[in-house]
């Protein structure tokens, strides 16, 4: 499933999370969780804060930093790494209703002054060079229609020295015939697509970026989170079914993945090289 055939449309992607803002899998996360050890028996709602704190730690930014948030979610992400930090932060997303909850989630948290949240298309973003300390993009990358195009612009928007941390699925191995259409079925009804681990050094080296990290995370994290999801699909389906259509609430269980250990989850760490 090479990244260009299956360029998934803003306005689709949109709408999927319109939707999903009326239900409510995991709070204000809409990540995988990063479970520090994969065999104990941490709840999802403390696995994805570890996994914002993970991406956090590797960011050197404070009070006086200003960070953008590329496909931002419901805004749980970028409150926690505002409120540890001290940032400044701008997080965008497709989705409309996304960006209002999140809006209200900086103000119930009083973060309002130095968070905000608007509707972008990060295909498109209308952001002047060098306006960013750091950048983050939990899960969105595999929604973007070119991973090349986000990451030139991500360089761009960064100044010298500035910082991207992201993560991203990937294909770690060739996938099997017989599990392909399992794969094709949950990520594209997603919008998404997955590229072999491999490419993403070309990807930041034609971004203008240097590559720093590339760390494959897949056991502490989405072994574990398609386990937790493939329970809770069967609690959520009324509210799925409210939503989406029989096909999409299908394609939502993630139960067939388990058997693929061919995709993996990566962090993904750069910085644009200073002057
Ligand atoms: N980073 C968030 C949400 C991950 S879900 C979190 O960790 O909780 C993927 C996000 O990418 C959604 O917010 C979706 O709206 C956003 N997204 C997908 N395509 C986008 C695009 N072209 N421009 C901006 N945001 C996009």
């Amino acid at each position: 499933m090479p990244e260009a055939s299956a360029a998934p449309a803003a306005d689709k992607i949109a709408d999927i999370y319109d939707r999903f803002t009326s239900v409510d899998v995991q709070g204000s996360n809409l990540h995988f969780g990063y479970w520090t050890d994969p065999t104990a028996d941490i709840p999802v709602e403390d696995a994805t804060d570890t996994l914002t704190d993970l991406l956090m730690a590797k960011l050197d930014i404070g009070p006086d930093s200003h960070m953008l948030d590329i496909g931002c979610g419901v805004g749980g992400p970028a409150v926690r790494i505002a409120e540890s930090t001290g940032a400044q932060v701008t997080g965008i997303s497709i989705s409309g209703q996304q960006v209002s909850m999140a809006n209200a989630l900086a103000s119930t948290k009083g973060v309002s002054d130095r968070v905000r949240f608007r509707v972008e298309d990060a295909t498109r973003m209308p952001f002047a060079e060098e306006t960013f300390d750091a950048v983050v993009a939990i899960e969105s990358m595999m929604h973007m229609p070119s991973r090349q195009d986000v990451l030139t612009s991500i360089g761009r928007l960064l100044r010298p020295g500035g910082q991207v941390v992201l993560t991203d699925t990937v294909q770690r191995a060739p996938i099997p015939a017989a599990k392909q259409a399992a794969v094709d079925r949950f990520f594209t009804s997603f919008g998404s697509t997955i590229v072999p681990v491999e490419d993403y050094i070309r990807l930041l080296q034609q971004s203008g970026l240097w590559f720093e990290e590339i760390r494959d995370v897949t056991e502490h994290t989405i072994r574990k989170a398609w386990q937790v999801l493939a329970q809770r699909i069967v609690e959520l389906r009324p509210q799925l079914e409210a939503v989406y259509d029989a096909d999409m609430v299908a394609a939502f269980d993630p139960s067939e993945l388990l058997e693929v250990p061919q995709i993996g989850y990566v962090v993904v760490a750069a910085r644009r090289p200073t002057r």
